[in-house]
C-alpha cells in the first residue's frame, strides 16, 4: 500500500502516515456510501437533526483535541484552531436545524391553464457528494460542504488535503462514534491522484475547495461525466477605506484580516484602497500595530509558519516583483521570507499590474494604495480576475459602496464575519468559483429540484392527447387572449 506522511510545518515532526487511497478503493468507498445514502436519505429531517446535533456536541466536548491536532498539522496558533473548530460546529448545527425549513416540499400555483393540476417542488439529495478540501482551514472549510450535504440527506466521501489528512481522519472517527450505521461519512486520504479518482467516480456531486488552477481541472473532469460541481476557489480580496471610516478600528481589523493564519485565507485581505484624506492616518496606525505582531509556533505567537512550504517561493516572488516595480516597504523588508516563516510585510504604491496586485499571494503581506475617491477604489477593487470577498470601511456609505463590488461576500465595518453566520451563503464569482456553501443556498446546493404535478380532477377538455378537439384549441386561444393580450 502506498502511503504518505503529514508533517508539522513548524517542527518537521511526522504527525502521521496515511494511505494514498487508490482509484479502486475510492470507487469502493463511493459504492458503500451509495448504499448508506439510500438509508440516510430515508430518515426524517428530525432524525438526521438529532444525529448531526450529537456530532456537534461531541466535537464541542473534544474541541481541544481538534485544535491541538490542527495546530500540529498546520502550524497555526491553538486559539485560531479553536475558533475555526467552533465555527465548523456552528455550521453543523445551523444546517441540521434549517434543513427541514429550506428543503421541505413546496406547493406552487399551477396557473389558470392547468387549474385542475396540483404542482409541487421536492428537493432530492444527490446520493453521494464527494468533498475535496484544502489545508488552510482543514475543519471549517470542508465542513461548509460536509454538514450541509449530510443535512440534506446525502452520504459524503471526503478527500482532505494531503497537508492535513490527520484532522480529516479524526473527523471521520468522531462521526463513527455517533453514526447510526456505517458509510454515511467516509474519509479517503491521498494526494491529487485520490482527488482525481473521486471526480471520476460515480458521486452525484462534487464540492471542491482549493486553488483556481485545480478547480479548472476538477470542473473539466466533472464535465466528462456531467457531474455537477461547486467550486470554492481563491481570492484577491480588497479592503476599501473611505474618508469617514473609523480609522483606528479599520486599521486594527484589516491587519488581522491580512495576517491571521499567516495570510493563508481565501478571504484574507490582500489589497487596501484608502481615501487620500485618511491615507496617512490609516497607514501610520496599521504600521504601528503591525510592528508588534510576530510569527512563531510557541504560545503567544500571532500566526504560524507557511503550512505548504512551496508557497514561500510565491510569496517572495510577489514581494520582489512589487518592490522592483516601485513598491515601498512600510513594514518588513526583502528578507521577510526566512526559514518556514514570513515576517509581516506591508507595501505601498505598488503598481496595479504587478503580481502582488493580480495573483493570490496567500501570505502575511498587504499592499496599501491611495485613491482619490471611492469610485476609483471600486474600479480598482473590481479590476481583478477574482471575486470572492471584500471589506468596506465607511460610516455613511458602506452599503452603497458594497453594492458596486463584483464579489460573493462583503463585510461593512468588519472582516471575515460572514463566514461565521450560518444563515448566509459563502462563495464567489469569476475565478473565485461558482455555487455556494452555507445558508439556505448551501442546503439547496446539495439537492436537486424534482417537480411533481398531479391531476386533482378531470375536466372535459383534454390538451395532451392526439384526440384533441377543435373546441379545445379554441379554448386555449381564448384563455391565452384573456390572460396576456393587452388592449392597445
Ligand atoms: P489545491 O488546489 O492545491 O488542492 C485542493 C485539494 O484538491 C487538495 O485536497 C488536493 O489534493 C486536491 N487536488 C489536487 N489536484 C486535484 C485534481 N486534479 N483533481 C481533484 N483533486 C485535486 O489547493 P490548496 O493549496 O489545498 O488550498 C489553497 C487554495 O484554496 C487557495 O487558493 C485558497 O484561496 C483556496 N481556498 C478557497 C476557499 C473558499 O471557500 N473559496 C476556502 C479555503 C481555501
Amino acid at each position: 500500500m502506498k502511503t504518505f506522511e503529514s508533517l508539522n510545518p513548524a517542527t518537521g515532526e511526522v504527525v502521521g502516515e496515511f494511505p494514498v487511497t487508490s482509484t479502486k478503493e475510492v470507487n469502493e468507498a463511493v459504492a458503500r456510501a451509495q448504499v448508506a445514502s439510500d438509508k440516510w436519505s430515508q430518515l426524517s429531517f428530525r432524525k438526521r437533526l438529532v444525529i448531526l446535533k450529537d456530532w456537534a456536541s461531541l466535537l464541542t466536548r473534544e474541541i481541544n483535541t481538534a485544535a491541538e491536532l490542527i495546530h500540529r498539522e498546520t502550524g497555526k496558533p491553538v486559539s485560531d484552531a479553536t475558533l475555526e473548530t467552533a465555527m465548523a460546529i456552528e455550521h453543523i448545527s445551523w444546517a441540521a436545524k434549517y434543513a427541514p425549513k429550506v428543503l421541505g416540499s413546496q406547493n406552487r400555483p399551477s396557473g389558470l391553464l392547468m387549474f385542475n393540476l396540483s404542482a409541487q417542488v421536492q428537493r432530492v439529495p444527490f446520493g453521494v457528494v464527494g468533498v475535496i478540501g484544502p489545508w488552510n482551514y482543514p475543519i471549517f472549510t470542508p465542513m461548509g460542504s460536509i454538514a450541509y450535504a449530510l443535512a440534506a440527506g446525502n452520504a459524503v466521501v471526503f478527500k482532505p488535503s494531503e497537508f492535513t489528512p490527520a484532522i480529516g481522519v479524526w473527523l471521520e472517527q468522531t462521526w463513527q462514534r455517533i453514526a447510526p450505521f456505517a458509510d454515511i461519512f467516509t474519509v479517503v486520504t491521498g494526494t491529487a491522484e485520490t482527488g482525481v479518482a473521486l471526480t471520476q467516480s460515480s458521486v452525484g456531486k462534487i464540492s471542491f475547495t482549493g486553488s483556481t488552477r485545480t478547480a479548472k481541472k476538477v470542473a473539466a473532469a466533472c464535465a466528462e461525466l456531467m457531474t455537477p460541481v461547486v467550486l470554492e476557489c481563491g481570492g484577491k480580496d480588497p479592503v476599501l477605506v473611505d474618508k469617514d471610516a473609523d480609522i483606528k478600528r479599520a486599521a486594527e481589523v484589516t491587519l488581522w484580516h491580512a495576517m491571521s493564519n499567516a495570510g493563508q485565507s481565501c478571504i484574507g485581505a490582500e489589497r487596501v484602497y484608502v481615501h487620500k484624506d485618511v491615507a496617512d492616518l490609516f497607514t501610520r496606525t496599521i504600521v504601528e500595530l503591525a510592528e508588534k505582531i510576530k510569527p512563531g509556533y510557541e504560545d503567544g505567537a500571532n500566526y504560524g509558519p507557511a503550512t505548504m512550504p512551496s508557497q514561500l517561493k510565491v510569496i517572495k516572488s510577489h514581494i520582489d516583483d512589487a518592490v522592483k516595480r516601485g513598491g515601498e516597504f512600510l513594514v518588513g523588508d526583502k528578507n521577510a521570507v526566512k526559514g518556514g516563516y514570513v515576517q509581516p510585510v506591508i507595501l505601498r504604491n505598488v503598481p496595479e499590474d504587478s503580481k502582488a496586485m493580480t495573483e493570490e499571494t496567500f501570505g502575511p503581506t498587504l499592499v496599501i494604495n491611495t485613491v482619490r475617491n471611492m469610485d476609483e477604489a471600486v474600479d480598482l477593487a473590481n479590476a481583478t480576475s477574482y471575486g470572492l470577498g471584500a471589506a468596506v470601511w465607511s460610516k455613511r456609505n458602506g452599503k452603497k459602496i458594497a453594492s458596486l463590488l463584483q464579489c460573493g461576500m462583503v463585510s461593512i465595518n468588519s472582516a471575515f464575519s460572514f463566514a461565521a453566520i450560518g444563515a448566509v451563503p459563502f462563495g464567489g464569482v469569476k475565478d473565485s468559483g461558482y455555487g455556494r456553501i452555507h445558508g439556505a443556498e448551501g442546503l439547496l446546493e446539495f439537492t436537486y429540484p424534482r417537480t411533481v404535478v398531479k391531476t386533482k380532477f378531470n375536466i372535459p377538455l383534454h390538451f395532451t392527447t392526439f384526440a384533441r378537439t377543435g373546441f379545445a384549441d379554441k379554448t386555449i386561444i381564448r384563455l391565452i387572449n384573456i390572460l396576456h393580450r393587452r388592449r392597445r
